[in-house]
């Protein structure tokens, strides 16, 4: 392996306090973390009742400037209600990316429909809009308001771009040819709570988006999500199907429609509300470790994924893309082998056994990245 990558590992190691294991994100409870759990817990109120679910519900909305929010169990069931509400239905098509987590097509798969891959940018790592719309125009055709795919007749419900370790796709590029395409924009910022484009915080351009509060994400109540939207109506429905369709009344115990036990106990959101005062100081933070990781990489011809154009990553992960498969490699087996967690990216999604079958457009940059990216220590450093 280049010695410059040797230097780069302990570079990060030196970063980390040089302590004998340095995972790659850990979580950070340094702030109002105990006092609140404690409060939620002597209110005896843990569960799907009580104040810090509503609390942490109106802080995200004004972090994120989203007129509403709901919370939830997990960034997949957010996901998943934010499909069926943009209109997801089974033998429909959704189109994402294969470089992703697998909960985005997991969510997708919940409702019924199918996954449509499109290739990836190579500067953003998420959604091409240039594939996108190469796809568009070579498959799909508009009928009475709604895309549909050309090939197999079906409807294309959805458009899922995910903002990759925290960096911003070419959202507001997306945004317009779904608009043109009549196709609803679903945002996976699971990654990407704090990041903005354009300084508009991603989250806030779908017509509902996902966010993911799970342990390796950059704030965590150990789980949990939240769905974003600006559609007051569409909101309502989100929090009525996230606490299984239960109609409101003093006793009875009734429920309209087959809901989901998809919320956020009041424990985590108690958690939550302590982390989130932190969010700020943790993107800072974050943003500053990045770009130490980049003065190093610059001297040592190491590249290293940069925020995007017009975009203010979170830099959830900083990521090397290395020269090739090889050097992938050779860096996983040293990093992990000498104290320093480094992961590869995803295999792609649709390589998947279960969405091997799926259509895909060429997975050209998807490919080429899958084989060289590594994800190196990035937690919030005190
Ligand atoms: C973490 C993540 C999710 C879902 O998160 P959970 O909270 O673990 O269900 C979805 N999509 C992406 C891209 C993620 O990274």
């Amino acid at each position: 392996m280049r010695s410059e990558l040797v230097d780069l590992i302990n570079f990060s190691k030196s970063l980390y306090g040089n302590s004998d294991f340095i995972p790659l994100h850990e979580p950070c409870f340094t702030g109002d973390e105990n006092r609140l759990v404690n409060e939620c817990l002597d209110s005896t109120f843990v569960s799907s009742v009580g104040k810090f679910v509503g609390q942490l519900e109106k802080e995200l909305a004004d972090f994120t400037g989203v007129k509403h929010v709901v919370v939830t169990s997990s960034g997949t069931s957010a996901l998943h209600i934010s499909l069926l509400l943009a209109g997801v239905e089974s033998n429909t098509e959704v189109i994402t990316q294969s470089l992703s987590f697998v909960a985005t097509c997991n969510a997708i798969t919940y409702c019924g429909a199918e996954p449509i891959f499109v290739d990836v940018d190579r500067k953003t790592l998420g959604l091409s809009a240039d594939s996108l719309s190469e796809f568009l125009h070579k498959y799909a055709k508009i009928e009475v308001g709604h895309c549909i795919n050309k090939l197999t007749k079906k409807t294309i419900s959805a458009c899922v771009p995910m903002h990759t370790f925290g960096h911003p796709c070419e959202i507001d590029q997306i945004k317009e040819i779904c608009n043109k395409w009549s196709i609803p924009l679903v945002e996976d910022a699971a990654e990407s709570l704090g990041s903005q484009y354009k300084e508009q915080y991603t989250g806030t351009f779908g017509l509902l988006s996902a966010i993911s509060f799970n342990g390796n994400k950059i704030i965590t109540a150990g789980g949990g999500g939240a769905i974003l939207t600006n559609d007051t109506k569409l909101a309502k429905r989100a929090k009525h199907l996230t606490t299984t369709a239960k109609t409101t009344h003093k006793w009875e115990l009734k429920h309209d429609e087959v809901g989901y036990n998809y919320r956020m106990p009041n424990l985590n959101a108690a958690l939550l509300c302590a982390q989130l005062s932190q969010l700020q100081f943790y993107v800072d933070n974050k943003r500053d470790t990045a770009s130490k990781y980049s003065n190093f990489c610059k001297t040592n011809n190491i590249e290293l994924i940069e925020e995007p154009n017009n975009a203010r990553s979170n830099y959830w992960l900083n990521t090397l893309l290395l020269d090739n498969y090889d050097e992938q490699q050779e860096f996983l087996e040293y990093a992990n082998s000498h104290g320093l967690m480094s992961r590869p990216a995803w295999t792609l999604l649709n390589e998947l056994p279960m969405f091997s079958g799926c259509f895909s457009m060429p997975q050209i940059t998807a490919k080429f990245l899958s084989k060289r990216l590594v994800n190196i220590p990035s937690s919030v450093r005190l």
